[in-house]
This record gives structure tokens, C-alpha cells and sequence, in this order.
């Protein structure tokens, strides 16, 4: 093939843009990404050779080799992994297959800080080099194809990239970074080492420098353009030395890894910029053996909602990598989970197939789960300060001191997709409640636990009250809630998307049902004296010919009306029946377009308002049962059906 020229995807040529503006503050994690791309690379080859031995040609070991030409300007790695084919190199050089990514790229502001900050959570691989770079070449040869199909893919990082086919003896790939006049400070031996130091040293595949050698107080700069030029190729002068640990971090014991250590292969594995909230690191033995290092991030990423997303685990069969993103290992509900699983059981060749119908796999994702939610029932338990006892407090450890508020955090960035896990998974359903956190109509911070509310309940009641809403302002001033801030009972707000659906498998706490305060009669049980009961009653026996006439008026919108000591300041509110779809949930199903039931609230009117008592014999009966409705309606955040009328009946008023 002589040399083509080809056009980069309209994503890619965005994202280069970005890249060459917007990363100066970062610029060194250009080495983490290309040696993480040779470090797939190898494993895929790996991968591959299990079935195909003959792919790794004469050279079985797999590694990467950093080398660098001062007066060429040029910094090189190399890597004898799979390589790519002319197609290949053209389609994965040249677009961006993952749809995440592109929703990221149309994401980006223009801000440096906050788009460097999303990029370190999708990694922008390999046209990082274009951050140092202001040409690439890339020499690249598949295993298992001819020397005669080697690739040479070279682009400046502006609109355009040439392909052209060359000779290649070796297999895998060396990219060539021909420096920027600023970047040429990478071009040095201490510091390369330094930043692999820092962000490669847990890849498990040795990465390979010359070693520089000394005469006289000189340093005779190594002959690396040779060697590192051609893939996989060997040196002829000088000799290699491995820079990196190259041993699986997982696979060491937990006592000899610092805390820093955990935290670099994090990032390393995750492409976070920032250190994880926290870790946890264990082997399980027993009848299925496995080793996790699992970890929760301290951001979520862009896509956490997007239910198609990945689960973080990366699968590992006795240290062979296996494949990332094992969705199988990790329940849907806890895919912001990062870490690794090595398991001594597995087959080698196992595939995304067999992973979801093997019993150990399952056994390991069941492990895996229950691990992680320790993990977060040990953060929440060390979330807040002990209160005081008879007026002495304990002072905190340290180790203590550092957790305080981290749960607090975790729940903020990942709590509402921990609680798809009431409706998806049973088993923990118990553990999954403990850990839920609220806002209250008492407590303004998302800090109140189910125990915590049942802790300071009333004497003698005995239900645990919800209002969901579409956001805390609608919740909090809610008419609904108007007869519990009097009797100073406190209301848990429920504000996430996700709440109206995950409460619906949660019946109880702890033996005390959970009472929705929008759905259903109004019955505050004993907590409403006598004398209150006795005047609803009243109350609703003189109102009788009033409601008959609301009903009538209402017909086609309310399912019933009735009078309500529920309120307190409102004239009127909207219920559903208690098995009924909340308002709310109807609406949020609509706006996702999809279908739902028709739902036709009960009018709960105050016998005690004057808009209320004005309603017997006025003239404007028609126009003011209507007004409540919709008033109502608006009140918890809906439309009245049709505007205009709501509009048109009050300005008549008005007027
Ligand atoms: P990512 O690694 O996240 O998929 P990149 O932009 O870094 O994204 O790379 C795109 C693709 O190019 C990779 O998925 C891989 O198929 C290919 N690629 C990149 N570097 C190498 C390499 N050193 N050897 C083989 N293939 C590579």
C-alpha cells in the first residue's frame, strides 16, 4: 500500500484540539497513556497466543522499551505486543469507537481546568502524545502478519493522518513522539524514570530503558535510536535495565504496599487524576480462590448514568490479564466500583459468555459485593463525631479523624446509584437500607439514616414518613408536610430520580412501615388527639354538599374529593390512593417517554381555609374548584393541563 491520506473523524480532530490546549498543567500523563496502550497491547497478545503460540514469534517476552534521540528530538515506545494492520491502525488512530467518549468530547467547555479534569477520567490514550508532540509517527506490524505488512501511520495531530505500508521485521508497535521545542526536557533518562516511577511502576510488564553509562565524569549518550526504532527489536550497543517494578501490585502483601502505592495504581487503572476515597484488598480462599483490590472513586464519572456502563473490574486469571470492564463481576448497582480480580480458578480462556453462567464467577461477584459494602458500612459508621455523653465526648483516633465526613462524601457523588440496588438486588436489600442517607424536614444535610429517624420518632407513632418530590425546594414546602411540621413530626425529603422506584421494594425498616405522606387517606394514628379527629369528622359531615359539588366540577380530573386535616396554611392538596403511582413518578415516566397510567389524584381540601370556606354558594364555584386543583398541582411541581384556562380563571378573579 503506498501512502494514503485520511481525514480524522470530526471527534477526533476536537479532542485534538483540546488536547494540545488544554493539558499543559498535566502534560506527563502522556507517558502513563501510551504505556498503558503498550501494556494492553502485550496483554492482548497474550491473549490471543493462548490459543496461537505461534504468535509470539522468537520473542516471548513482552515488553516495553523507552528510548529517546536528543538531536533528532524524538522519544520512543515500543512495545511487542499485538500491533495493528493498516485497517486497524486507520480505524483506531483515526476515530473514537467508544460512544462514551464522544459524549465526553461534546461535553467539553473550553474551561482548561474542569475539561483537564474530565479527561483524567476518560483518558484520552493515545493522542496524549500530541500533548508533547507535534508530529507522531507510528510503526506498527500485527502478530502473526509478514515483515512485508508493517505500517507507518504519521500525523502532525492537525486535520489528517498518512498511511503507507513498510517493512517490518519485528511485530507490536513503537510510537515515535517527535517533540515540541518545550517538551524537549523529556528527552532524559531521570526523568522518565521518575514519571514511570510515578504512574507505571504496577503495570506488570517491564519497561525497559538503556542504561546510561559514565566515562571521566561524562555521560556517553546510548545509540537508543537503533534499537527503539524497530518493534521489539534488540539493541545492538548498550544494555537494557527494567525501570519499573513490573510485579501485579495486587499480588503483594498488603503490609509491604503504602497507601501512596495504592493510590497510584488507581489512577494508573483508572485514569483518574485524583487519589481514591478508599480501598479495599483482600484474598479469598476457600472453595472458589480469588484476590480483589476494589476501589471507590472520590468523583463520579460523567456517564454514571448511563446503565450501559461498564463495571471498572478488570479480570485476571493467575495474573493473566483477561479482559476489562467484567461486567459479571460487579452488580449494576455498584459500577462505579474500580479494581481488580485475579482468580486462581477460572479458565484462561474463559469468555464474556461463560463468565455470566459460571458458578465461580458468581461466587466471586457475591464476595465481591459484600466486600464492598462493608467497606461503605465502615465508612458510614465513622462518618460522624460520637456525640457527647453526659457531656464528655471521646476524642478520635486518628485513623478515625481521617474518615470523619467520607461518607457523607461517597454518598453524594454515588448514593443514588447505590440505591438501585434495593430493586435489583434482594439478598442485601437489609444492608442496602442501613446505608441510605436523607435529607429531613428537620436536618437540611443529606445525613439522616433510617435509624437515625427512627431514633427520634414520636411517641406513639409509627410509620416512618416520606414525601418524594422533583426537587428539595418542592419538597421541603410542600402542603403535604404542613400537619407534620406542627405536630413537630419529622419528614425524610426524597428528591433523586431514583427514590420514587427503589422505595417501591422497601416496605419497612427495622419492622416500621415506610408511609409515603402523598399517598393514601390521612391517618396519623395516635398521634392525632381526640378532639382533632372529632372536629374532621365534623368537619366533614358539614362540608358534604360542598364536596358533592367539587366532585361534580372536577370530574374529569380528580378521582375523588374529600377534606383533609392534613393542611395547615394550603387551601388544598393532590393524593393518590396508596397503591396508586405517585404524581411525580407518572410525570418523570412521561418526560422519559415512556408510558404511563393515567393518574387521577384525590382533592384534599382544608375545611379551615377562607378560599375553602368561600367556596359554598359563590358564584364563581366552576372557576374556583378549578383553580384549587391546579394551584394544588403546581404546588407539587406539575402543570395544570392546560395553562392558559389556569391562567385566564385567575386573572378573571383578579379582576
Ligand atoms: P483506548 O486505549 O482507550 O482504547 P486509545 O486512543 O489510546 O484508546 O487507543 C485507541 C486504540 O488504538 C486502542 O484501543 C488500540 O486498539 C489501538 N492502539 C493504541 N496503541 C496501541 C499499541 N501500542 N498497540 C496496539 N494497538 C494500539
Amino acid at each position: 500500500m503506498s501512502k494514503q491520506t485520511h481525514a480524522f473523524q470530526a471527534e477526533v480532530a476536537q479532542l485534538l484540539h483540546l488536547v494540545t490546549h488544554s493539558l499543559y498543567s498535566n502534560q506527563e500523563i502522556f507517558l502513563r497513556e501510551l504505556i498503558s496502550n503498550a501494556s494492553d497491547a502485550c496483554d492482548k497478545l497474550r491473549f490471543e497466543a493462548l490459543n496461537n503460540t505461534g504468535l509470539y514469534e522468537d520473542a516471548p517476552d513482552l515488553q516495553v522499551r523507552l528510548s529517546f534521540d536528543k538531536t533528532a528530538k524524538t522519544l520512543t515506545i515500543t512495545d511487542n505486543g499485538i500491533g495493528m494492520t493498516a485497517q486497524e491502525a486507520i480505524d483506531h488512530l483515526g476515530t473514537i469507537a467508544k460512544s462514551g467518549t464522544k459524549d465526553f468530547v461534546s461535553k467539553l467547555s473550553g474551561d482548561q481546568k474542569s475539561d483537564a479534569q474530565l479527561i483524567g477520567q476518560f483518558g484520552v490514550g493515545f493522542y496524549s502524545g500530541f500533548i508533547v508532540a507535534d508530529k507522531i509517527t507510528v510503526e506498527t506490524r500485527r502478530a502473526g502478519a509478514t515483515p512485508a505488512e508493517g505500517v507507518r501511520w504519521i500525523s502532525g495531530g492537525t486535520g489528517d493522518f498518512e498511511v503507507e505500508t513498510i517493512e517490518l521485521p519485528k511485530r507490536g508497535t513503537s510510537v515515535i513522539l517527535h517533540l515540541r521545542e518545550e517538551a524537549l526536557d523529556y528527552a532524559n533518562t531521570w526523568k522518565l524514570k521518575e514519571i514511570v516511577g510515578k504512574y507505571s511502576d504496577h503495570i506488570s510488564l517491564p519497561i525497559l530503558m538503556a542504561k546510561e553509562e559514565w566515562q571521566d565524569g561524562e555521560l556517553i549518550e546510548p545509540n537508543n535510536e537503533e534499537g527503539g526504532r524497530q518493534p521489539g527489536g534488540m539493541v545492538k550497543t548498550g544494555e537494557w535495565e527494567t525501570i519499573n517494578k513490573a510485579s501485579a501490585l495486587w499480588t503483594r502483601p498488603k503490609k509491604d504496599i503504602t497507601d501512596e502505592q495504592y493510590a497510584d495504581f488507581y489512577k494508573q487503572i483508572s485514569r483518574d487524576f485524583e487519589a481514591p476515597l478508599t480501598w479495599t484488598h483482600n484474598r479469598v480462599e476457600g472453595s472458589t480462590e480469588y484476590t480483589q483490590l476494589l476501589y471507590i472513586p472520590s468523583k463520579a464519572p460523567q456517564d454514571l448514568w448511563n446503565r450501559d456502563k461498564k463495571a471498572g473490574i478488570k479480570l485476571y486469571v493467575k495474573r493473566v490479564f483477561i479482559m476489562d470492564d467484567a461486567e459479571a463481576l460487579m452488580p449494576s448497582y455498584l459500577r462505579f466500583v474500580k479494581g481488580v480480580v485475579d482468580s486462581a480458578d477460572l479458565p484462561l480462556n474463559v469468555s464474556r459468555e461463560l463468565l455470566q453462567e459460571s458458578r465461580d464467577v458468581k461466587a466471586i461477584r457475591e464476595g465481591c459485593t459484600k466486600r464492598v459494602l462493608s467497606m461503605l458500612e465502615d465508612l458510614a459508621k465513622h462518618d460522624k463525631e460520637p456525640e457527647a455523653q453526659d457531656g464528655v465526648t471521646d476524642v478520635l483516633s486518628e485513623e478515625d479523624n481521617a474518615q470523619l465526613g467520607q461518607y457523607s462524601k461517597f454518598y453524594a457523588e454515588f448514593g443514588a446509584v447505590l440505591k438501585e440496588g434495593l430493586g435489583e438486588d434482594f439478598g442485601n436489600q437489609a444492608r442496602l437500607s442501613k446505608l441510605l442517607r436523607f435529607a429531613s424536614s428537620t436536618h437540611d444535610t443529606v445525613s439522616v439514616s433510617f435509624a437515625d429517624y427512627k431514633a427520634r420518632m414520636k411517641e406513639g407513632q409509627d410509620a416512618i414518613y416520606y414525601i418524594t418530590a422533583d426537587t428539595m425546594a418542592a419538597a421541603k414546602n410542600s402542603p403535604q408536610l404542613e400537619v407534620f411540621k406542627k405536630k413537630g413530626i419529622e419528614v425524610l425529603l426524597m428528591t433523586d430520580r431514583v427514590d420514587e422506584w427503589a422505595l417501591n421494594f422497601v416496605n419497612e425498616f427495622d419492622g416500621t412501615p415506610l408511609q409515603s405522606v402523598a399517598k393514601g387517606a390521612f391517618d396519623l394514628g395516635k398521634l392525632q388527639d381526640e378532639e382533632e379527629k372529632k372536629a374532621a369528622e365534623d368537619a366533614a359531615e358539614t362540608f358534604k354538599p360542598v364536596l358533592a359539588k367539587l366532585k361534580e366540577a372536577l370530574k374529569d380530573k380528580a378521582e375523588d374529593v374529600r377534606v383533609t386535616s392534613r393542611l395547615v396554611d394550603s387551601p388544598a392538596c393532590l393524593v393518590v390512593t396508596d397503591d396508586g403511582m405517585s404524581m411525580q413518578l407518572a410525570r418523570m415516566l412521561k418526560q422519559a417517554g415512556q408510558s404511563a397510567p393515567e393518574v387521577k389524584p384525590v382533592l384534599e381540601v382544608n375545611p379551615e381555609h377562607a378560599l375553602v370556606k368561600k367556596l359554598d354558594g359563590s358564584v364563581h364555584f366552576h372557576d374556583l374548584a378549578h383553580i384549587l386543583f391546579d394551584q394544588a398541582l403546581l404546588a407539587e411541581g406539575g402543570l395544570p393541563a392546560d395553562p392558559a384556562a389556569y391562567v385566564k380563571r385567575v386573572n378573571a378573579l383578579l379582576s
